[in-house]
């Protein structure tokens, strides 16, 4: 058996140890005589599984009892609507800050379900930055202002947590939680699609200031219901058992590397090293301004693009897989999620020097 160095975006790497442990407990989940997902989500197998997972996460991330912690369905995309759907009625504003592709799509959502300002946008500039602080013009009496601390496509990262005042703050962090550890009390509501940087497809995490939950249209379908869902300790419908099982399995592994302070040391180095190499390149070239760059996801650009197909031929023989950039921006991306070992990120800087040796 062999396996890759894998940099996809998404759904992206995950431990090994995590893909171990799974495979040990595949055909008889703790002595049950089944696999996990072939049992009740209401038997007490499960229970304790689902348990331990939010436990967990509540550790890891310092989560409170003021926040409610769901484990749904339905993408982040599907959180595009749940946020307007349950944080807005009677025709309120929504603020939104445009950073990019995703921050896009979130809008283009929202705006089904009532007006939203965009009180911020970089798309002057490329989506190559974060908006100043000092320009935005938040609306004091908005429903909530949404931003995306991580644009997964153009490799732009917030590092710095906007302020909103008594509005609360929402943020898509499919692509940067538990990345590095995180002041909870300033956000109103989390969310993340799994498969970035926390398990499998199928899972979408949301956590949810409790005083925010009943503030809902009265049109919310059900499983996008942050009240009811909370109520039912996210099993008002079949929650997704296996994906639940998985990502409680690597909030046990982030606990064992030493929590989310370790990872941000780790992810730090990582994309450092990463950056460091294409800075100091002539014939990389990575678009975003220094103080924005992801942590996350690196694109980078050669120097002949007609290269490109060459490069990621012979990276995908080197044992470095999903080096292509998105279709929307072309060039290349490197994920550096929790899973990604150093290794990878050397042996890919190894391998990108060795490249340009040979066609620069
Ligand atoms: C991947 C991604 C999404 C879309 O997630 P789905 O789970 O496919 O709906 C939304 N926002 C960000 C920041 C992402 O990285």
């Amino acid at each position: 058996m062999s396996r890759v160095f894998n940099f996809s975006a998404g759904p992206a790497a995950l431990p090994e140890a995590v893909l171990e442990r799974a495979q040990s407990e595949w055909m008889d989940f703790r002595g049950t005589g089944m696999s996990v997902m072939e049992m009740s989500h209401r038997g007490k197998t499960f229970m304790q599984v689902a348990e331990k997972a939010e436990q967990d996460l509540r550790g890891l991330l310092g989560v409170s009892d003021d926040y409610a912690v769901l484990f749904l369905q339905g993408g982040a995309t599907g959180q595009f609507a749940a946020v307007p759907l349950n944080l807005q009625s009677g025709g309120q504003a929504m603020d939104y800050i445009d950073t990019g592709a995703w921050s896009g799509k979130a809008i283009k959502e929202a705006g089904k379900y009532g007006p939203v300002n965009i009180v911020a946008s970089s798309q002057a500039q490329g989506y190559a930055s974060i908006p100043d602080p000092a320009t935005w013009k938040l609306d004091p009496a908005a429903a909530y202002v949404h931003y995306t601390p991580n644009e997964t496509i153009g490799g732009v990262e917030f590092h710095f947590v906007p302020e909103t005042g008594s509005v609360p703050l929402v943020a898509d962090m499919s692509s940067t939680i538990l990345s590095r550890p995180l002041e909870i009390e300033r956000f109103g509501v989390i969310y993340a699609g799994a498969q970035k940087n926390i398990g499998p497809a199928g899972l979408t995490l949301v956590i949810v200031r409790k005083d925010l939950m009943e503030r809902k249209s009265a049109q919310v379908p059900a499983v996008l219901d942050y009240a009811l869902q909370a109520r039912n300790d996210s099993m008002y419908n079949t929650p997704p058992t296996l994906a639940w099982y998985l990502s409680g399995l690597v909030f046990e592994w982030l606990l064992e590397q030493g929590g989310l302070p370790a990872m941000a040391e780790v992810n730090q180095r990582k994309a450092r090293t990463l950056y460091h190499f294409v800075d100091n390149s002539e014939f990389y070239r990575n678009p975003v301004e220094p103080s924005a760059r992801s942590w996350m996801n690196v694109p980078f650009i050669l120097a002949d693009e007609s290269l490109d197909g060459s490069f990621l031929k012979q990276a995908e023989a080197a044992g470095l897989s999903g080096l292509k950039g998105h279709r929307s921006v072309g060039g290349m991306r490197a994920s550096l999620y929790n899973a990604v070992p150093e290794a990878a990120v050397e042996v890919l800087v190894e391998f990108m020097a060795d490249f340009e040796q040979r066609h620069a």
